[in-house]
């Protein structure tokens, strides 16, 4: 018998990725594009579809021979209404009915959920979280994205939301988040933070087309010292959202996911001396922090694999 297929999205804030993935969490094809910056929710619902169809296309199959579409979003959401609550940085999406738009314009049974909780589904069932039912999965990014695994699932709470760790209120800081709020995490821990924090420390407005977060963290590896200090806030900042973690949920096994993570190997020494400064002993003793395997994969398998196998 043929293996069942989908087709799984991540909605990422730079790029859609797509790809076609086996019930197995294999990746038959794959397919990405900008996402867009204008335009609002018709916009980004009108580049699923079309991103669909183009790994529809790839694979010489058709809208029937997919057992459905599992879509990671950004932001507050619930899988099982279908319905997103609102999205950062995004217009049009307050309140909005993406499964219901999706499915009508798509033609395909749809599956929307929480991206983070996307990569942590595919890490779980073939990455760096395969065998391990409680874990944290943090997606580096954008911005900050956090799923909880709770007996191989993710936690959805009473409004049937992911939680949100990028959102904490654990700064004394005046940043603004992507959420226009203050003082949350993920003013640090995203990209338009690292480029807030380097341009304040240049005393300079950044050119962004030319500055990208790879050439910081090249910066960085070199010894560049406003750039070491950059990167080593944003360590800081991720050691204090792993605290909190570990200190409110007694798990100790996280994985770190996202663009971020592939440089998670000059973040790691502060972020376990953060761990040891500011923990809570013994729930953060002894704490793994293991970098995704699946890396830009993750949440397009696990969007994927859920539609095939949780709907
Ligand atoms: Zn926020």
């Amino acid at each position: 018998m043929a293996k069942k297929i989908s087709v799984g999205i991540d909605l990422g804030g730079t790029n859609i990725r797509a790809a076609i993935v086996d019930e197995n969490g294999a990746v038959l094809v794959r397919e990405k594009m900008k996402t867009p910056r204008e335009g609002g929710a018709q916009r980004i619902i009108h580049s699923i579809v079309s991103i669909m169809h183009a790994v529809l296309r790839l694979s010489k199959n058709s809208s029937k021979d997919i057992d459905g579409m599992g879509i990671g979003m950004p932001g507050p959401l619930n899988s099982e209404t279908g319905q997103i609550a609102f999205m950062p940085n995004v217009s049009g999406f307050d309140s909005y009915p993406a499964r219901r738009e999706i499915e009508k314009q798509s033609g395909v049974r749809t599956v929307i959920l929480n991206d983070a909780d996307a990569a942590a589904i595919g890490e779980h069932r073939c990455g760096a979280a395969k065998g391990k039912n409680r874990f944290v999965m943090l997606t580096l990014g954008t911005g900050l994205g956090s799923s909880i695994v709770i007996g191989g699932k993710p936690w959805a709470g009473q409004d049937g939301y992911s939680t949100e760790m990028g959102h904490i209120p654990i700064f004394n800081s005046e940043d603004m988040c992507s959420c226009r709020k203050r003082a949350h995490s993920e003013s640090r821990l995203s990209i338009q933070g690292l480029f807030t924090d380097y341009s304040n420390q240049k005393g300079s407005h950044l050119q962004k087309q030319s500055f990208t977060v790879q050439s910081l963290f090249e910066l960085a590896r070199k010894g560049d010292p406003v750039a070491s200090g950059v990167v080593e806030r944003y360590a800081e900042a991720l050691g204090r959202v792993i605290c909190v973690a570990a200190i409110m949920l007694n798990i100790r096994f996280f994985v770190v996911g996202g663009g971020i993570s592939s440089s998670f190997d000059i973040l790691k020494h502060t972020v376990y001396q953060v761990i040891d400064k500011y923990g809570f002993p013994p729930l953060t003793d002894n704490i793994v922090i293991r970098k995704s395997y699946l890396e830009n994969d993750a949440a397009v398998i696990g969007a994927g694999l859920f539609v095939l196998t949780d709907s």
